[in-house]
């Protein structure tokens, strides 16, 4: 198998390797890597797939990356071992069906990618006996699956900034609780303000003796494990070689982009639904070609969504032969018609989301959390425009009910169980820092604990 090289959809990088990718995270020219090419996976192999396990499925399809720079059977190791748990297909009518993503340790979809890109690091960072401090911010979900996928790994230390007041309290405790390798840092103020943070320490040079690497979205080994769970759905729904849809609650595109590698590495899909909140940056620009960002960001009760300028949408711009720069200016139009035939999106306002968790426990005994319910939403609307459906679909729930108690109890009057892994937090010790928000206080920090 020849390596896959990655390039930056800014054109103005080297192409790397897969290693030299998630070191980096994003391209010395502020760009994101994308494969220069996609291995190919004919129908006959991914109908195979509907016998296979998860774990084993992730190894075929992540070998094809991993193919050069990690030994097959090193990466199997880590596919069984990131992988130990259930990933439910739930039918709800027909051909219609809800995967859920939510049976990982922090109970959302972050699990698989984290999970994988951990491992990986770890195994690069032993061969070369490097040290790697991993900063992220958090506005919840992405410290937690970052923080409990990172938790122990030799040679990777990691900091997770979180907005003190804006974190409920089990998503606060997911990352508290860890200690060893994990600091966590509650900030005074919003998840903008820890952003910033970061983002200044990432770019200042009087801290280029601590090595620095982000875990967020932009990083390509967030990505490429996100593709293996359409394969999954799609060999167990679909008979060989039929196209399925597939619906994605979305914010910063990295889940949908999943699907998109899928696609190109050819899994059929008949169209990705990519629904919103009411951050509708996207939809808006599939309608109109024109991109505004939405700043600041709006707040919804899909709070793991409130995205304003999804960095992702670069990479889809760029899989369409357009090019977005980071500051989401675009050089080169994509190719929008074939955009608006691939894609379907809406964007979902939270009393229709709200609606939307009561009508499908009404009807169907389907229970959902927001990000699922805007996913569902989306679905609703495409079958309404398209009059009827033929295919296999899949939903994605992206989180746990459990993780959202008031509002569902709001909506419907009962308390989801809370999974063991989460209802285990409520008794372990809490450890967090606290900080105003100050980039000199923040840079002596990172000083005192990592320089
Ligand atoms: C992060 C997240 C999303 C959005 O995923 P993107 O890759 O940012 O589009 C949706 N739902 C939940 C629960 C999440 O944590």
């Amino acid at each position: 198998m020849e390596t896959v090289v990655f390039q930056s959809t800014n054109g103005k990088s080297p192409s790397v390797d897969l290693r030299q990718a998630l070191l980096a995270g994003q391209a010395p020219d502020r760009g994101l890597y994308l494969p220069a090419r996609y291995p190919q996976l004919s129908a006959e192999t991914i109908a195979g797939f509907s016998q296979k396990p998860y774990y084993e499925i992730a190894f075929q399809i992540l070998r094809l990356y991993t193919a050069g720079i990690m030994e097959e059977s090193a990466l199997r190791t880590l596919c069984h071992d990131a992988y130990n748990f259930e990933v439910p297909l739930e039918p709800v009518y027909d051909r219609v069906h809800v995967l859920r993503l939510d049976r990982g340790p922090t109970a959302s979809f972050k699990d698989f990618a984290a999970r994988m890109m951990a491992r990986w690091l770890g195994l690069f960072l032993g061969q070369s006996h490097q040290q790697l401090t991993i900063l992220t911010a958090t506005s919840g979900d992405t410290g937690s699956a970052v923080a409990s996928a990172f938790h122990g790994v030799p040679g990777i230390r990691v900091l997770v900034l979180f907005p003190f007041a804006e974190v409920s309290r089990r998503q606060r405790l997911q990352m508290t609780t860890l200690g060893d390798n994990i600091r966590t840092i509650a900030v005074d103020g919003k998840f903008d303000d820890c952003q910033a943070l970061v983002k200044r320490a990432f770019s200042d040079p009087s801290l280029a003796s601590i090595p620095l690497s982000s875990a967020n979205s932009i990083n390509i080994g967030r990505l490429l494990p996100q593709s293996v769970y359409y394969f999954y759905a799609a060999s167990r729904l679909a008979k060989p070689g039929e196209p399925i849809v597939f619906s994605v609650p979305s914010g910063n595109f990295g889940d949908m982009m999943g699907a998109v590698i899928a696609r190109s590495m050819g899994l059929p899909i008949k169209r990705l639904v990519v629904p919103v909140n009411g951050n509708d940056a996207f939809p808006n620009f599939l309608a109109s070609g024109n991109y505004q960002k939405i700043d600041p960001s709006r707040n919804c009760i899909s709070n793991a969504m409130n995205v304003g300028h999804p960095s992702n949408l670069a990479r889809l711009v760029a899989v369409f032969g357009g090019q977005m720069d980071e500051t989401g200016c675009i050089h080169r139009p994509p190719d929008l018609m074939a955009m608006r035939r691939d894609l379907f999106s809406v964007t979902v306002s939270d009393d229709l989301t709200r609606s939307t968790i009561q009508e499908a426990w009404a009807k169907h005994r389907l229970l959902l959390e927001p990000h699922g319910a805007v996913g569902w939403q989306g679905f609703l609307q495409y079958i309404r425009q398209e009059s009827f459906l033929d295919e296999p679909a899949a939903i994605l729930e992206t989180a746990h009910p459990a993780k959202f108690p008031d509002e569902i109890e709001k909506i419907l009057k009962f308390v989801p169980e809370v999974p063991p892994a989460l209802a285990a937090l409520d008794h372990r010790e809490e450890r967090f820092d606290r900080l105003a928000v100050d980039y000199s206080a923040f840079r002596a920090y990172l000083r005192g604990h990592y320089g």
